[in-house]
């Protein structure tokens, strides 16, 4: 696909004309596709009037609202890479993020302003903020709709130019900086096609943030190239999301397992008329098979579907089609996409590959793959060995059919006495338990130094006096003696990223440090 991505997306805008291209869920304001072609390109003139040039870096700071994907177009066409910015980042880790990628602008909303203002004083390198409402002091999108500047001719060349510029989300370690050309992300938009049928006449609803590289593929990208409408809502509250799949008739749901958690176990989803929805896929982080089957038939619809990617890989290499999900196995994350290759290698002896059925690290090469790291060869190395293949750092295994099942990170592993412990089977073990509302696994050493589970454990409203060693006794009858749970701690939460992940560090630094 050797188009930049506003055309690659926005090709077939000027045919949907009329159609709702986006909805905004809290107040149900309305942007058709023939505003938001004329829109992005009106907007693009007008950061290029202000000095928006080739190779800029700009930053989009911005919860998901309907004008995001407008500012995110408009931002290519001028030539820019686009860095989109976690909105709730405090203005040092927005500072840091600018620094490291020089960023020249920053695109943010008028409740943000304060923040940006500080991130930018402090990076030192941003020239202007630019707001999507409006604000004193500022230029404004909508004042760049009213440009009459000829639209920017940037000559972009896809296969090396840099239209997105995601940070990783930082669960292994610090946000890496993810260099995307127009054709990586372009390309597997296309790749991903089997996972999506939405087009006229259907509606997903965006709750996961567009600013992670999921929410910009499934949830803008794709719908917006097949003149889908998307309904935005700014955060993930479950009452308002389930209201709004009610009230604007959702067909299609793109989620990460927290939410299908909540429609699987929370009191409240029966209280909404949730018949419209035809499909929920699931990506980003381990989905257990029990959990996905309890939602699915709880909404009566086929079994909850997943992808698999990582930002690094624009972000996907694994989809269950939507016309298989009947018949795929439970568990698995789909299978490879076109154009796409994988190993499975083993985690002692990283030469040697592995059949179907053996777990190991996985490895991807494909079109997909990052062009690297921001500023880190290092970091690039050792992620994409000279063969052009890619280390994800999860481990996993392919059924003969080709099946991919994720166990859990290579680095996530609990290793007892020479076997390993997949964190995510616990926690999916842990979930069967009705008293558990939520849970989490890491990784502690006891007395005798070895590494045993730890679970933290979010007690269901209807188990208030859930104990330590009920939860202990239900992974115990389940397990091999070496996997069970030898603690438990209860919290009110679990702490987790924009995109679903558990934050296994901040609970081992609060293990380290009991308040
Ligand atoms: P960082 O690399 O900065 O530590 P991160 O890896 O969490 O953060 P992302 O690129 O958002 O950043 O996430 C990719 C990871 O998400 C994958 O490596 C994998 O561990 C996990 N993941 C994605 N989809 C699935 C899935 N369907 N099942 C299990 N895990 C998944
Ligand atoms: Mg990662």
């Amino acid at each position: 696909v050797d188009l930049p991505i506003h055309e690659a997306v926005l090709g077939r805008a000027a045919e949907f004309g009329s159609t709702p291209a986006l909805i905004d869920g809290t107040d149900g304001t309305t942007l058709t596709y023939e505003q938001l072609d004329r829109f992005h390109r009106r907007v693009a003139a007008g950061l290029a009037e202000a000095g928006v040039r080739k190779g800029d870096v700009l930053a989009l700071h911005s919860p998901n609202t309907i004008a995001f994907p407008t500012a995110f177009y408009a931002a290519t066409r001028a030539g820019a890479s686009v860095t989109t910015v976690h909105p709730l980042a405090t203005p040092e880790e927005f500072a840091k993020q600018l620094r490291d990628c020089a960023a020249r602008w920053i695109v943010t909303v008028s409740p943000l302003l304060d923040s940006a203002r500080r991130a930018a004083e402090l990076a030192g390198c941003v020239r202007e903020i630019f707001v999507c409402d409006s604000a004193s002091g500022h230029r404004s999108l909508i004042d760049m709709l009213a440009s009459t500047a000829p639209e920017p001719a940037v000559g972009i060349d896809p296969a090396e130019d840099v239209a997105a510029l995601p940070y990783s989300s930082g669960t292994t370690g610090i946000p890496k900086g993810v260099m995307l050309t127009h054709r990586q992300i372009a390309t597997n938009l296309a790749q991903l096609q089997p996972a999506i049928t939405a087009g006229p006449g259907d509606r997903v609803l965006a709750v996961l943030p567009f600013f992670h590289i999921y929410g910009l593929t499934a949830l803008m990208n794709a719908p917006l190239r097949h003149g889908a409408t998307v309904v935005v809502l700014p955060r993930f509250d479950l009452e308002q999301f389930l209201a709004a799949v009610q009230n604007h008739r959702i067909t299609a749901l793109y989620v990460a397992p927290p939410i299908v958690l909540a429609l699987a176990k929370h009191p409240l989803v029966a209280e909404y008329d949730l018949s419209s929805l035809k499909y929920v896929i699931s990506a980003a982080a381990p989905l257990d098979a029990h959990l996905a089957a309890a939602c699915a038939r709880r909404l009566g619809l086929p079994p909850v579907g997943q992808a698999y990617g990582m930002t690094e890989l624009s972000p996907g290499t694994h989809v269950v089609p939507l016309d298989l999900m009947e018949e795929a196995p439970p568990g698995t994350v789909g299978k490879l996409i076109a154009g796409t290759e994988m190993r499975i290698v083993s985690l002692d002896d990283p030469g040697k590959d592995l059949g179907p059925g053996e777990s190991g690290e996985i490895l991807i090469r494909g079109p997909q793959v990052m062009k690297g790291y921001l500023g880190r060869p290092d970091a690039t190395a050792a992620m994409i060995d000279e063969d052009g293949w890619l280390h994800t750092g999860d481990v996993g295994h392919a059924d003969d059919d080709g099946w991919l099942f994720v166990v859990d990170r290579v680095k996530e592993l609990i290793k007892y006495k020479g076997f390993q412990v997949a964190p995510a089977e616990l926690e999916a073990l842990l979930l069967t338990h009705p008293g558990v509302a939520d849970a989490a696994v890491i990784g502690v050493y006891n007395e005798d130094g070895n590494e045993v589970p730890h679970a933290f454990v979010v007690r269901h409203p209807s188990a208030p006096d859930l104990t330590e060693g009920e939860v202990m006794l239900h992974v115990a009858e389940r397990v091999a003696p070496y996997k069970r749970v030898r603690h438990v701690t209860f919290i009110d939460g679990v702490p987790r990223a924009a995109s679903g992940k558990i934050l296994r560090r901040e609970l081992r630094a609060a293990h380290k440090e009991p308040s």
